[in-house]
């Protein structure tokens, strides 16, 4: 059996059968192929991801786990699950890991669910500073579940956890979980002050690591596996390079409960598609050359961060020592971060809109932008192309209104990446 015959045949069988929705992939494909996508959760997966995504194993059933399932026929369902969850533990230093979350927020919704019960306190970085929806937003149901108490970065001290405050948060509330992670934050963390605090206090450990799961893997950025945290969570298709989902990095000890939080606590049948890109996503991520991925994401970061700055950018904490920068767009230009958003999408550069430290703009109309480089570097954009990008990005921000400077700028960029083909597509 020929596979490239049978996944043109597919796609074939898709244009006769269902033209709108055809149109529809048609069109994102021309999307993605023409334009710099800088949203530093998103990326390019790869194509053998995308060969496992469209297979027959999302026809499975396999509530359960390798071994003990309710279902028959799970000769080669355990088989990815197994692999995905040895090579998860090796790749990260962990005891046990769980494969199956759907994605990213029902796999810390698992680990709070098998750990805490409601009105439980439990430490998290303020959203405006950069934490997760997950991680205590009113918005969230997991917001209003349990009492989140929150903490903050110290921007003048280059975004530094300030961790006087937070150890003096922590024992005046006697949290049962100290959270960290962000979405939003372009620096490291010192991981052994958050466990050095949680243990003063006799609260667990969780580590959000979401957005630079595939920079910890990569050995570029520091590992809460190895500093004791209790949950280290990530999700598998962001800086990782994966299908969408997510994981559970976890201690022997705390095995049972985060399995069966995940199912049946939290869901039904796992997507086993998705099992089998996650497996084949850390498979890539074990060989040697996912570290030279890690380096050069964090290299044009850095790249993008200087040139943005030496044109006159203001961002936020003054640089980054990871892959994504938040620029505040009203500090620096004077226009809020959906206008800027705007503008961008308007030369075929992909941002997302993202309110500051402290914001006092509204969430929809906030002062800044996030910007990061995980997908460009994954189609192969080097420094060089860096340079050029910020060059793009200034000279929209500042002429925003001026069509024809939005029109000549949008032509370079999708002459660029016309050099730079899209993992997976022809
Ligand atoms: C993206 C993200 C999540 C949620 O992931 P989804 O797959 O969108 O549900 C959770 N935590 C952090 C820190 C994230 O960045």
């Amino acid at each position: 059996m020929n596979t490239e015959y049978a996944a043109t045949r597919n796609r074939d069988l898709l244009a006769e059968n269902d033209a709108e929705i055809h149109a529809a992939l048609a069109g994102e494909e021309r999307r993605q192929r023409l334009g710099i996508e800088l949203i530093p959760s998103e990326n390019y997966t790869y194509p053998e991801v995308l060969a496992v995504l469209g297979s027959v194993f999302t026809n499975k059933y396999s509530e359960g786990y390798p071994g003990r399932r309710y279902y028959g026929g799970q000769e080669f369902t355990d088989v990815i699950e197994r692999t995905a969850r040895s090579r998860a533990r090796k790749l990260f230093g962990a005891e046990h890991a769980n494969v199956q979350p759907l994605s990213g927020a029902p796999m810390n919704a698992a680990v709070y669910l098998a750990m805490l019960e409601p009105g439980d306190t439990v430490l998290g970085m303020d959203l405006s500073h950069g934490g997760h929806l997950t991680h205590g937003a009113p918005v969230s149901h997991m917001g209003k579940l349990y009492n989140w108490i929150r903490y903050k970065s110290d921007p003048s001290a280059g975004g530094r956890i300030d961790f006087d405050a937070l150890r003096a948060t922590a024992i005046e509330h006697r949290p049962k979980l100290v959270v960290c992670g962000y979405s939003s934050y372009p620096r490291d963390y010192d991981y052994a002050e958050f466990k050095a605090i949680a243990d003063e206090v006799g609260a667990m450990t969780m580590a959000d690591v979401s957005h630079i799961g595939g920079l910890i893997a990569g050995g570029v950025m520091s590992n809460p596996c190895d500093y004791g945290f209790d949950f280290v969570t990530t999700t598998t298709h962001k800086s990782l390079r994966g299908p969408r989902g997510g994981m559970i990095l976890t201690k022997k000890e705390f095995r049972r409960a985060i399995d069966s939080s995940v199912f049946p606590g939290l869901q039904g049948g796992p997507h086993m598609n998705q099992v089998a890109g996650v497996a084949v996503t850390l498979g890539k991520a074990l060989e040697p050359s996912f570290k030279d991925y890690a380096q050069a994401v964090l290299a044009n970061a850095r790249a993008l961060a200087a040139a943005l700055m030496a044109g006159g950018a203001k961002l936020v904490t003054g640089g980054t020592d990871n892959h994504m920068m938040v620029l505040d767009c009203v500090a620096s230009f004077g226009i809020d971060g959906r206008v800027a958003e705007e503008a961008l999408d308007e030369v075929s550069i992909t941002c997302n809109k993202q309110i500051i430290p402290d914001d006092p703009n509204p969430p929809l109309r906030p002062s800044g932008i996030r910007l990061g480089t995980p997908a460009a570097t994954t189609r192969g954009m080097g420094l060089g192309e860096m340079e050029r990008l910020a060059g793009w990005i200034l000279r929209t921000l500042q002429s925003h209104d001026d069509e024809r400077t939005l029109a000549r700028v949008k032509g370079e960029v999708e002459e660029l990446c016309s050099g730079f083909p899209v993992p997976g597509l022809p």
